[in-house]
C-alpha cells in the first residue's frame, strides 16, 4: 500500500509541476504579443525623424494601448496569485448585493454609453443580502457586464436577476450577444482561454476575468456556470452564480 501512495504522490508533482510549466509558458506567450508591438514601434520612432505628427501620435497611442494592456494583465494576475494563495482574506460579510451591482455598472458606464447598451435591473427593491465581500462581489458583475458589453452588438440590453432558494441566492447576467458555442463552455473559466475569433479584438481582453469570477464565488462558497443560448431558448449568454444569503441580523451584528 505504501508503494502505490508514493506512486500516486509522484504524479501529483508532475501534474502540478506541468500547470506551473503551462503557466509560465501562457504568461510569457501573453506579455511577448504586446512587448513585440511596443518594441517595434518605439524603433521606427527612434529611426524616422520625419514622422507627420498625426503619424507620431499614431504611434504613441499604440504604445499607450499595448502598454495599458501590459498593466492590467499584470495586475490580474497578481490578483489571481493573491486569490489562489488565499492572501487575500476571506471573511464572508453581509453584502447587499444591488449596491454592489450599481457601483459595478457604474465603473462599465463609459462602454456601455459607447454601445447604446442598457442595463435591465431586476434585483429585488427591498435589497438583497448575501454572505460575500462587497468589492470582490463587484469586480465580478464588473467583468461580466463588461463581457455582455464587449461581445455584443450594439443597442443590445443587459439583464440582471436573482432568485433566493432556501439559503441560496442564484444571480444571473444575461446578454443578447453571439453565445458561446458548447465546446468552449467548460474551458472559458481556465485562465487565458478566449474564444479564437475574439481573440485581440480589443486591448481590454486578457481571458483573466472569468477565471478571477470563479476563484471569488468558490471562496465564498458559491458556484459559476454559463448557459448559453439563454435558457429560454432566446441567442444570447446567461452567466449565472450562487452565494450564501445573509440574514439582516448578521448585518445589524456586523455593524455594531
Ligand atoms: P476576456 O474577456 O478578458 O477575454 P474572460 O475570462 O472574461 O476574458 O472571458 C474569456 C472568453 O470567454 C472571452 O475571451 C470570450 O471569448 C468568451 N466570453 C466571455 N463572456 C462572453 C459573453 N458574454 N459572450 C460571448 N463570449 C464571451
Amino acid at each position: 500500500a505504501q508503494v502505490i501512495v508514493v506512486f500516486h504522490d509522484i504524479s501529483e508533482l508532475k501534474r502540478l509541476e506541468k500547470i506551473r510549466q503551462d503557466f509560465v509558458a501562457n504568461v510569457s506567450h501573453e506579455l511577448r504579443t504586446p512587448l513585440t508591438s511596443i518594441k517595434g514601434y518605439s524603433e521606427t520612432l527612434l529611426s524616422e525623424s520625419d514622422l507627420s505628427p498625426e503619424t507620431l501620435a499614431t504611434f504613441l497611442n499604440v504604445i499607450l494601448r499595448n502598454t495599458n494592456h501590459m498593466v492590467k494583465m499584470v495586475d490580474d494576475l497578481l490578483q489571481l496569485a493573491r486569490l489562489e494563495t488565499r492572501q487575500t482574506p476571506v471573511k464572508p460579510l453581509p453584502v447587499h448585493a444591488g449596491k454592489a451591482l450599481l457601483n459595478a455598472w457604474k465603473e462599465c458606464e463609459p462602454l456601455a454609453q459607447d454601445k447604446k447598451i442598457s442595463l435591465e435591473n431586476l434585483l429585488p427593491k427591498e435589497g438583497i443580502l448575501v454572505s460575500a465581500d462587497f468589492d470582490q462581489l463587484v469586480q465580478v458583475f464588473r467583468n461580466l457586464l463588461e463581457n455582455g458589453i464587449k461581445y455584443s452588438p450594439p443597442n443590445k440590453t443587459l439583464t440582471v436577476s436573482c432568485q433566493a432558494i432556501e439559503q441560496t441566492v442564484t444571480f444571473s447576467v444575461r446578454d443578447e450577444g453571439p453565445g458561446i458555442p458548447k465546446q468552449h463552455q467548460q474551458r472559458i473559466f481556465e485562465r487565458f482561454y478566449r474564444i479564437e475569433k475574439h481573440r485581440g479584438s480589443d486591448s481590454e481582453s486578457t481571458g483573466l476575468g472569468l477565471a478571477i469570477c470563479r476563484h471569488i464565488i468558490r471562496n465564498f462558497g458559491g458556484k459559476i456556470w454559463v448557459d448559453s443560448p439563454n435558457m429560454d431558448g432566446t441567442p444570447g449568454t446567461t452567466f449565472s452564480f450562487t452565494l450564501p444569503k445573509a440574514s439582516p441580523e448578521a448585518e445589524e451584528e456586523n455593524s455594531k
